[in-house]
């Protein structure tokens, strides 16, 4: 198969997930991107939770993120912070109704059905296939990776827990399964 065959492949799965993920939001007045933001808000640890953060990982305008994120906290779906020891910098947290509302949308209803009819096996191979993928072409674009923590080179398991490296504090389980702007892959 040749790399025009897969970036058709790719793009039609592509279009018939936004389309999907378009109807969803419709329901509730929301815009694909305004799905993708709040996706990325219910999955980011706490260093990645600024608007600057959405911003790199949507790789959109600024502008475009802010609007973005005003209809999300109008609507009910965000809540801000302001950091307690930096006031100038605004954290960004998924309301209850934030967080249901993308349980209800992921995955979309016609990629749970196909995948259900696909063996684990095959689904697991897919997966990793996908990531390292996306992993190259992240890299190929010099793309921060946004990968979840406990993938991360800094990443440190004592005996008590976990410590990042990077900042030297120590985090949670579920915060080691969540995505981060500084994550980096060992070389
Ligand atoms: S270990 Fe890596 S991914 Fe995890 S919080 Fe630290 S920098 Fe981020």
């Amino acid at each position: 198969m040749s790399g025009r065959d897969i970036q058709d492949l790719l793009e039609r799965l592509s279009n018939l997930l936004r389309m999907e993920v378009r109807t969803f939001g419709l329901e509730y007045g929301l815009q694909p991107i305004q799905i993708e933001a709040l996706t990325y808000l219910t999955r980011c640890n706490r260093y990645s939770d600024t608007p600057q953060a959405v911003t790199e990982y949507l790789g959109l305008t600024k502008g475009t993120v802010s609007q973005t994120l005003k209809v999300l906290e109008q609507k009910g779906f965000v809540k801000k912070e302001q950091d307690s020891h930096d006031k100038r910098v605004t954290h960004l947290s998924p309301t209850p109704q934030g967080r249901k509302l993308i349980v209800q949308s992921l995955p979309t209803k016609s990629l749970d059905s196909a995948l259900a009819t696909t063996s684990s096996l095959q689904v697991g191979k897919l997966e990793e296939n996908l990531r390292v993928l996306l992993r190259d072409m992240q890299q190929i674009n010099d793309r921060k990776t946004f990968a979840a923590c406990h993938t991360c080179r800094f990443n440190e398991q004592h005996k008590n827990g976990y410590i990042c490296g990077l900042t030297q504090e120590a985090l949670s389980k579920r915060e080691v399964q969540l995505i981060c702007r500084e994550h980096a892959y060992a070389s």
